[in-house]
C-alpha cells in the first residue's frame, strides 16, 4: 500500500489577533504539496508575514493548527523549525563577517559540526554564485548578492521546506531575475518553496500553486495555470466614432459594455475569434476608430479578488 506523503504544509483555521487589538489572521486554511512552489499573494498589510512568521515559530498564534511535514509545532516545535528554512525580508547578518564565516557560523548554531558546515557552505554559495566572494567583506556585496546570501544561509541546515519573506522587494528586475534562477534551482533539488510577494509577475513565474489573502482571509487558492485560466479573458477598450446606438450588440460568450459615450468595453475568452467582435459591431453601424487592450489580466484578477473580499468586509 502507498503512504500518502504528509503535506509540506497543512495549516487549518489559523487566527491571530496582535495585543492592539489587530485581527490578522481571521482562520486562514492552506496545504502545500512537498516540491511544491507555492506563492502566497497579497497586498501589505492581508496577513502574509503573520502567517509565515506563525509557521516558523517567530510569532504566537491565536488560534488553529500548523503541521510541517507532519510534525505538529505545538506538540514538537523544535523538531517543526528544523525542516524549516526562512529568508527574512530584511538582512539579518552581519556586514562585518564574510560570507563564508555567515554561513558556518549559522550552521554551528544548528548543532552542524564545523568540517561538516565548511562543506555544505562551499556548496550553498556556490549554489548562490557568491562562492567567489566567500571571502570578501559582506558589506561590499551588491544588493541582489546580500539576498542570494540569505538564501544561502537558510539553506545550510538543509531544510525541506524554505520560507521566504518578499525576498525581492524594491529590488530591480536584473536582481529579481538571478534570484528566480537560484530558487528555481533549489526547488529542482526537491526543496519545497513557500513565497510571499505582491509581485504578480513573480508569482506567475515561478509559483505552480498560489494563494490569494487578503484582510487576514483567504480569498482564492489553487494550482496557478487555472487560476490563469479562469481569468483567461482579455479586455480590450474600443474608441468609436460617433454616438453608440442605444442598444448595444450582443456577442455570445463576451461582455460588452459602454465605458463613456464614445468608448466601449469588451472582455471575451483568449481564444476568440476577435472578427466576430468586429462584424457585430459593423452589423449595429458601430465604426471602431481604434483599439487598445486593458490591463494586466493577473493584476485584474487581483484586484477583482481584494476588492470583492473589501466589499464583503
Ligand atoms: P503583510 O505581511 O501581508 O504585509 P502583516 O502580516 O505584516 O501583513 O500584517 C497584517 C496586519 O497585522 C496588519 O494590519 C499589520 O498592521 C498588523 N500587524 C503586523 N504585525 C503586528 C504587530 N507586531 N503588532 C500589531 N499589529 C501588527
Amino acid at each position: 500500500m502507498h503512504e500518502i506523503p504528509a503535506p509540506a504544509l497543512r495549516v487549518r483555521d489559523l487566527r491571530k489577533t496582535y495585543d492592539n487589538g489587530v485581527q490578522a489572521l481571521k482562520g486562514v486554511s492552506l496545504d502545500v504539496a512537498p516540491g511544491d512552489f507555492h506563492a502566497l499573494l497579497g497586498p501589505n498589510g492581508a496577513g502574509k508575514s503573520t502567517l509565515i512568521g506563525i509557521v516558523s515559530s517567530l510569532v504566537n498564534k491565536s488560534g488553529g493548527t500548523v503541521e510541517v511535514f507532519g510534525v505538529d509545532i505545538d506538540a514538537d516545535r523544535s523538531a517543526a523549525m528544523r525542516l524549516i528554512g526562512l529568508v527574512p525580508q530584511e538582512f539579518n547578518f552581519n556586514m562585518f563577517e564574510k560570507p563564508l564565516d555567515i554561513c558556518v557560523n549559522y550552521a554551528g548554531f544548528y548543532g552542524v559540526p564545523r568540517a561538516q558546515a565548511l562543506v555544505r557552505a562551499e556548496q550553498v554559495l556556490k549554489d548562490a554564485q557568491l562562492w567567489d566572494k566567500a571571502d570578501k567583506m559582506s558589506r561590499t556585496l551588491s544588493g541582489g548578492m546580500k539576498r542570494r546570501l540569505m538564501i544561502a544561509r537558510a539553506m545550510m541546515t538543509q531544510p525541506k521546506l524554505l520560507i521566504l519573506d518578499e525576498p525581492t522587494a524594491g529590488v530591480d528586475i536584473e536582481i529579481r531575475r538571478g534570484m528566480w534562477k537560484t530558487l528555481k534551482e533549489i526547488n529542482a533539488a526537491g526543496v519545497t518553496i513557500i513565497l510571499t510577494t505582491h509581485y504578480l509577475e513573480e508569482a506567475e513565474s515561478l509559483c505552480r500553486n498560489l494563494a490569494i489573502i487578503d484582510h487576514g482571509t483567504i480569498v482564492e487558492s489553487g494550482p496557478m495555470k487555472s487560476l490563469l485560466a479562469k481569468l483567461d479573458v482579455e479586455g480590450f477598450l474600443f474608441d468609436v466614432e460617433g454616438a453608440l446606438p442605444a442598444a448595444l450588440p450582443a456577442i455570445e460568450g463576451a461582455t460588452l459594455v459602454a465605458a463613456d459615450a464614445h468608448t466601449l468595453e469588451l472582455d471575451m475568452p483568449r481564444e476568440m475569434d476577435l472578427n466576430r467582435v468586429f462584424a457585430a459591431l459593423d452589423a449595429a453601424g458601430i465604426r471602431v476608430r481604434s483599439m487598445r487592450t486593458k490591463s494586466n489580466r493577473l493584476e485584474e484578477l487581483f484586484v477583482r479578488m481584494t476588492a470583492r473580499e473589501g466589499a464583503a468586509a
